[in-house]
């Protein structure tokens, strides 16, 4: 890899939106990142920074980011991720490939989630004495963000320290979020045999059981609702929503085969997975004696939920520089696997999350100066 000094905030947001990084469950769409990840790499090393590119195991063309100046145990850590979604062929006014500037707003897929955070995390540092640093600055970019989470795993995989305060920048509209739901994707499959409706007792009826099955999920979904409260979230209590549901073909048929697909959201303080075995214990007995098979599998393993203390000094410390009080949500994003990595987080970035995965996604430009200020303001609390 050749080093380059970074060009102007105006080129380096060019560049990143002219590099396709699209990542999805669908493999039409999905792209490598490593064009986009080697683009930040060189930036990065031309400021002096120790540059890794890390290639994701077992998956070609995708690669995390983990570049580091200065040294020490504590420091700060400024982590996004590296991919978009796919883009609405057709109902874009512009190229989503190509920066925009109308108005006031920069348009392109990835102005707001979130390409523009790196653009302006260098633009920001650029003028700092980096060999003045008392404690470490580590810039990651993660793959797969908006699929697999891929990136943010083999990152928990590796098991390195990379710093004590961490700040995520997804759009938050620059204010901080500090708390965000769990989210899982689940599978019910029952099976039973189908048989001349006139006779029950020549099968074994498959949408019957998934009557008990959802049953079954909606009083346990009342219970949770009873016992796990949290009054941060606009939605307070854990959720579970019944999604999709497929079984049967004919009405004079025995339906042999259902399946439901749910998702379930956590508030912090439950894991996923004792959710999951719950769910599957309570639904092993309510089944009992149907003679259906039943089986579950995750359509989506699930990003746990977050939680930095509200005492945390990151936490304090944004709420002092934004003059906003930290937030909870109730979408995803890879703070819980930081905080796996034992790093206090906070997820605060330009760009607003409605207009996030959408056509015509963009950068209010009015988000620029007070991004590069926030960040020079953190780096100075936490590395000099
Ligand atoms: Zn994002």
């Amino acid at each position: 890899m050749h080093s380059m000094n970074p060009p102007n905030l105006t080129s380096m947001l060019q560049q990143l939106i002219a590099t396709p990084s699209i990542s999805s469950v669908n493999s039409r769409w999905d792209h490598e990142n490593t064009t986009i990840i080697n683009l930040l790499a060189q930036w990065l090393d031309g400021l002096g920074f120790n540059v890794d590119v890390l290639p994701i195991p077992g998956l070609s063309g995708k690669a995390n980011l983990i570049a580091r100046i200065g040294s020490g145990e504590d420091g700060l850590v400024l982590s996004g991720h590296s991919d978009t979604v796919p883009y609405d062929e057709g109902r874009w006014r512009y190229d989503p490939f190509v920066l925009t500037e109308v108005g006031d707003r920069l348009y392109g897929l990835g102005t707001a989630d979130m390409k523009s955070f790196f653009a302006l995390v260098i633009e920001a540092i650029k003028a700092m004495p980096l060999g003045r640093l008392t404690q470490p600055l580590t810039i990651i970019a993660t793959a797969d963000e908006e699929s697999s989470m891929s990136g943010a795993r083999a990152l928990v995989a590796r098991q390195q320290r990379l710093g004590r305060y961490a700040v995520i920048g997804e759009p938050t509209g620059l204010r901080l979020i500090r708390m965000h739901k769990g989210i899982a994707m689940e599978a019910i499959q029952l099976t039973g045999r189908s048989g001349h409706s006139s006779d029950p007792a020549h099968g074994i009826n498959a949408l019957d059981g998934m009557y008990r099955v959802m049953s079954e999920i909606i009083a346990w979904r009342e219970e949770l609702a009873r016992c796990h409260r949290n009054a941060m979230f606009k939605v307070e209590t854990p959720t579970i929503n019944l999604g999709h549901i497929q079984g049967g073909d004919n009405p004079n048929r025995i339906c042999a085969q259902c399946e439901l697909h749910i998702d379930m959201r956590s508030l912090p303080g439950m894991q996923l997975d004792d959710m999951r075995g719950a769910l599957k214990k309570r639904l092993a007995t309510a089944l009992q004696g149907s003679g259906l098979q039943f089986k579950m599998r995750s359509l989506f393993h699930g990003t746990p939920a977050m939680e930095t203390a509200a005492d945390s000094i990151i936490v304090q410390y944004a709420e002092a520089l934004t003059g906003f009080n930290a937030e909870a949500v109730c979408y995803g994003t890879e703070g819980p696997y930081l905080t796996e990595l034992g790093m206090e987080t906070i997820i605060m970035g330009p760009g607003e999350i409605k207009q996030a995965h959408q056509p015509d996604e963009y950068l209010e430009m009015s988000h620029i100066k007070p991004s590069i200020q926030l960040i020079q303001s953190l780096v100075h609390r936490f590395c000099y």
